[in-house]
């Protein structure tokens, strides 16, 4: 499609799919929540639906606004980040496929949609797993969402306009809670067709979203299809840690199933590790994360260690513990400045000398992200 004279655009709307493990499709990892499905995979083609006109209108929508904003999900996005000048052709061959086969997650960190895909979590929970200041959060979101709720159901249908449609304001105050049905699981067989139906042009498979990729049972199958079905895929899983077997390493590790295991490991001990990553424990990931590094070491797999900053763990002593630890292990580290709850407060300036260390794309605190990702 041409794109009109607008300042940006993302990728993902023309190159990118993400397929959510209740089968809906929609652009990336932004839209979490499933707030504009383009199609699910359980009724119709990965094909058939990016070719659709829910597709087409997506594309549109993202470059109906010249800043960061994205009529589409009714809020501003990171990944919107890609020039988009005037009678730019932009091809929407797929490239880039995120599957997530499950929304299983063994942990209930702070800010992650999982607390709410779950919905085993409440405003109850909020004081015991983040204290006070977590609490006054997150009571005040899901009262809000409450609220929107409460109010769509009572205002007549004629006045309730679609997303898209919706003034900034609007979609902001109307945004309610999570869908119900966003929780699933894919059954292999439909991740198997996906991959097929997806096609061997595809040049990378993230195997992960929301949900930990290590708690679906036919991980191992899964993945050795996609090396059959994507053989140009470079093929990432991105883990918490907590649940990776030796068995299923060995697996992903001797066959060469994955060429980019991301073991998510925010802190240097069990202080900086539990305050956002709640249910789980530092010693049981880092033992993980080291066993699995050893098994990797003079393969092709890459192991990685990823830290997502917070201001519980952004202190000069914990990012240079941290790279101490990963230099000793022997594995790269990339630090993931968090954009929700509980983000550092520090001025990138004073984070320059980490900045090499940066999960790709991925920015300091106030700057934009590179490229599209
Ligand atoms: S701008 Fe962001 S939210 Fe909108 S379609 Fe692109 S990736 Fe999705």
């Amino acid at each position: 499609m041409t794109a009109p004279a607008t300042g940006r655009r993302c990728r993902h709307a023309f190159e990118a799919a993400s397929v959510h493990a209740n089968g809906d499709v929609v652009c990336s990892i932004i839209d979490g929540r499933g707030e504009y499905v383009l199609g699910n995979v359980h009724q119709s083609s990965l094909h058939d639906i990016l070719r659709g006109p829910r597709a087409e209108e997506l594309r549109r929508l993202v470059v109906s606004t010249d800043d960061a904003y994205c009529r589409a999900v009714g809020k501003t996005c990171a990944l919107k980040t890609l020039p988009a000048p005037p009678g730019e052709v932009v091809h929407t061959r797929l490239r880039f496929l995120a599957i997530e086969p499950t929304t299983t997650c063994d942990l209930r960190c702070l800010s992650c949609p999982i607390r709410d895909i779950a919905g085993d979590t409440s405003w109850r929970d909020a004081y015991a797993d983040g204290g006070m200041a977590f609490a006054a959060w997150d009571i005040t979101r899901r009262a809000k969402q409450t609220l929107a709720d409460g109010v769509q159901r009572v205002l007549p249908a004629t006045w309730l306009r679609p997303v898209p449609e919706r003034s900034r304001a609007e979609a902001l105050l109307l945004r309610g809670r999570m869908p119900a049905g966003r929780r699933g699981t894919l059954p292999l067989d439909v991740v198997c067709r996906v991959m097929d139906e997806a096609g061997p042009q595809v040049e990378r498979l993230d195997f992960f979203n929301y949900g930990e990729p290590f708690l679906y049972k036919p991980l191992v199958p899964a993945l050795r299809h996609a090396r059959q079905a994507l053989p140009r895929a470079v093929i990432a899983i991105s883990t918490d840690g907590q649940h990776v077997r030796p068995e299923t390493e060995a697996a992903l590790v001797d066959e060469r199933l994955v060429d980019c295991l991301v073991f998510s490991v925010d802190g240097v001990d069990e202080d900086t590790y539990q305050r956002y990553r709640i249910g789980g424990t530092f010693a049981r990931a880092w033992a993980h994360l080291s066993r699995a590094a050893a098994r990797a070491a003079g393969t092709p797999v890459r192991v990685v260690w990823q830290y997502v900053v917070f201001r519980w763990n952004d202190d000069d002593r914990h990012l240079d513990r941290a790279m101490a630890m990963a230099a000793e292990l022997g594995v790269p580290i990339w630090f993931d400045f968090a954009h929700t709850w509980g983000r550092s407060e520090r001025a990138p300036d004073d984070l320059r000398r980490v900045a090499f260390n940066l999960r790709p794309f991925t920015a300091l605190p106030g700057e934009p992200r590179q490229q599209g990702w």
